[in-house]
């Protein structure tokens, strides 16, 4: 039995728990140290504020036991500041968290106020996503072995890098599950198989 692993300390990881209960899938919140004794398969890291979401993860010395995973290859699914905390660089700011996506990312990419909307697209093999998009950040360079999977008006929407994939938009506020389910297909049930 698949266990998926929420950071449950801001933002939607509620929707991200509700998306893989849909597929049958049980989920644990991360919320402090002792939650990461418990064994599981894959964690996702959700939309909110990257800013807060670090910050916490540092106070509660999840940091770098989190990052060791992430390096030791465990599947993540990372979706908008989770997006952020992953990347290697950001535009305009020094700030890096876990640094493991060889991505350079820009906060809040589509403007502050009007920065929220609502599209379909492709996502890899994936066709007609629905995509929300809420002050989102977009990926404006990866490195070549970085696949990217979606964009949207010629800006990197979402990319995999062997166990990581990493969303600018929310794919668990809507209720087609097919994005959750290529992730546990294609990187948990099989971390190996690195095609999309
Ligand atoms: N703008 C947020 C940030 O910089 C991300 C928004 C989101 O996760 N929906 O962290």
């Amino acid at each position: 039995m698949m266990r998926v692993a929420v950071l449950a300390l801001q933002g939607a990881f509620a929707e991200h728990q509700a998306a893989f209960r849909d597929l049958g899938v049980e989920t644990l919140q991360i919320r402090q140290r002792a939650d990461l004794q418990r064994p599981f398969d894959a964690l996702v890291l959700p939309g909110g504020e990257s800013t807060v979401q670090g910050k916490l993860l540092h106070d509660l010395e999840l940091f770098a036991p989190i990052r060791t995973m992430i390096c030791q290859g465990l599947p993540v699914m990372a979706t908008c500041a989770g997006l952020i905390l992953l990347a290697e660089r950001l535009v305009d700011d020094p700030v890096v968290w876990f640094g493991t996506l060889k991505a350079t990312v820009r906060r809040n990419a589509y403007g502050r106020q009007l920065g929220s909307f609502f599209t379909r697209g492709d996502c890899g093999p994936l066709t007609d996503i629905p995509m929300s998009f809420i002050r989102a950040p977009y990926i404006e360079d990866c490195a070549p072995d970085v696949t990217v999977l979606s964009q949207y008006e010629g800006k990197i929407t979402a990319v995999r890098q062997d166990n990581q994939l990493a969303l600018s938009f929310h794919p668990e506020l809507l209720p087609d599950r097919r994005l959750h389910q290529f992730f546990l297909q294609q990187m948990v049930a099989r971390p190996d198989k690195i095609a999309v």
